[in-house]
């Protein structure tokens, strides 16, 4: 296998494009080597510019749940596409998504799209400060809720990745709001209400994505949304990995947890650029037209988007490969384990639903702290091993690997042969 064309796109982008990528985590910056560029993907293979091929476990970092050019969603591409790419207007499938996701959260009467998860992230904090009249939110360390000022602080995987503390050009009264609590310790969200009067709500990823995957321990989550009910402040529960690939209802749905605002992305624009953030009737009402609170887009709910949206959506309700997913998540687990333990590798394996990742160290792994701890040398190595072995993965210790529903008994098989080279490599 060889990487020539990349690797000459890569001096070439350097030239006009920032590192030759348009989002840092595409840099191979703690692995090493140059990034590789990609020509096409269909399934659950993408294939890089020298003609490789791989089996996909980033799926675009996750909206690529049916894998890639799911016949539905390219025939309802191909049939927005005729009628125009996008109005400044209300279109009739912005309702029929809006119906999709609103039904598949409790939570949410109404929802609003947007382009971005990071859109919908911002946009939800306003509402919760318009909402609530209070300025602060409480965040968790390595929870990434998208590159907004307020949330680039202690942000996971693309700042650790690169060890970076936080961002330069984000002004010190950008993040005075901003608190930071310990994932998994409700104590030190105590901590911060004990401290101030003025928390308008917490933010979280439900089950965290972005310091590699970490679980919510017990009922964390369910003991924080209660204790938030008796401060009257707001859960803020971002969805942007874990909507609709946890379940069809995303973590809450698992968890059994209602948001105050959910927040969406991903899965949700079936590969084109869609976030949205939604809640019950009394907290949406103030966003405008209805309200106060500003927020607006010049190619929110676009058409394409949003047909590519609904057929992937639609599509999903109908496999239901949750259980799928749980399944072949378990098979990974079990290949992780029993290839580490063959080569003498020391790895904790935390898995969710269809995301999955190892962490090359012993012990656990239920925080940020305990995720830093891995040994980010052994996870290049395995990388580039699984990389050379036709398997392509996040390019970050920090990140979680993702499941399609196309995934098929022949490409596990391939990825079991890869862990086993790969962690022969570690062990050398
Ligand atoms: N929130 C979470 C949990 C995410 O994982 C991400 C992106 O990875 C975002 C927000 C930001 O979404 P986007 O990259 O679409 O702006």
């Amino acid at each position: 296998m060889d990487f020539k064309n990349s690797e000459k796109l890569y001096k070439k982008g350097l030239k006009h494009l920032v590192g030759a990528v348009n989002s840092p985590v595409r840099a191979f910056a703690s692995v090493g080597g140059n990034p590789l560029f990609i020509k096409k993907a269909k399934g659950t293979v993408i294939t890089d510019v020298d003609g490789n091929d791989y089996i996909d476990y980033v799926l675009s970092y996750g909206p690529m749940i049916l894998g890639h050019r799911h016949k539905k969603v390219e025939k309802a591409i191909k049939k927005a596409l005729k009628n125009g790419y996008t109005f400044g207007a209300s279109t009739k499938n912005e309702i029929k998504l809006a119906k999709i996701v609103c039904d598949a959260f409790p939570g949410m009467d109404k929802v609003r799209f947007v382009n971005s998860g990071t859109e919908a992230v911002l946009s939800a904090l306003r509402l919760a400060r318009a909402y609530t009249g209070n300025d602060k939110i409480i965040k968790f360390a390595g929870c990434y809720h998208g590159h907004s000022d307020a949330l680039l602080v202690a942000a996971g995987s693309g700042l650790v990745t690169l060890s970076l503390p936080g961002s330069k050009g984000v002004p010190e009264g950008a993040v005075k709001n901003t608190l930071i609590a310990n994932y998994n310790d409700l104590e030190s969200v105590k901590a911060h209400f004990e401290k101030h009067d003025d928390i308008a709500g917490v933010i979280i990823e439900p089950i965290a994505g972005n310091m590699g995957v970490v679980l919510p321990q017990g009922n964390f989550l369910k003991e924080l949304k209660a204790y938030l009910e008796t401060k009257n402040a707001l859960l803020i529960v971002d969805e942007v990995m874990t909507g609709f690939r946890s379940k069809f209802g995303g973590a809450q749905e698992l968890l059994g947890v209602e948001a105050d605002i959910t927040c969406l992305g991903k899965v949700i624009g079936g590969g084109f650029p869609v976030g949205a953030y939604g809640a019950r009737n009394e907290i949406m009402e103030m966003v405008s037209p209805l309200g106060a609170m500003y927020q607006a887009g010049t190619l929110s709910g676009n058409p394409i988007a949003m047909a590519a949206g609904i057929a992937t959506l639609t599509e999903l309700k109908k496999q239901n490969p949750y259980q799928k997913f749980d399944e072949i998540a378990a098979r990974l687990e079990q290949m992780l384990r029993e290839k580490a333990n063959k080569h003498g590798v020391d790895i904790v394996v935390n898995r969710y639903g269809s995301m999955i990742n190892p962490f090359f160290k012993r012990g656990v792994v239920t925080n940020f702290e305990e995720a830093q701890e891995s040994d980010t040398k052994k996870f290049a190595v395995f990388f580039w091993e699984l990389v050379k072995n036709g398997i392509f993965l996040p390019p970050s210790q920090f990140e979680a690997w993702f499941l399609s529903s196309a995934l098929s008994e022949k490409d596990l098989e391939q990825t079991e042969n890869a862990i086993d080279k790969a962690m022969e490599a570690v062990a050398k």
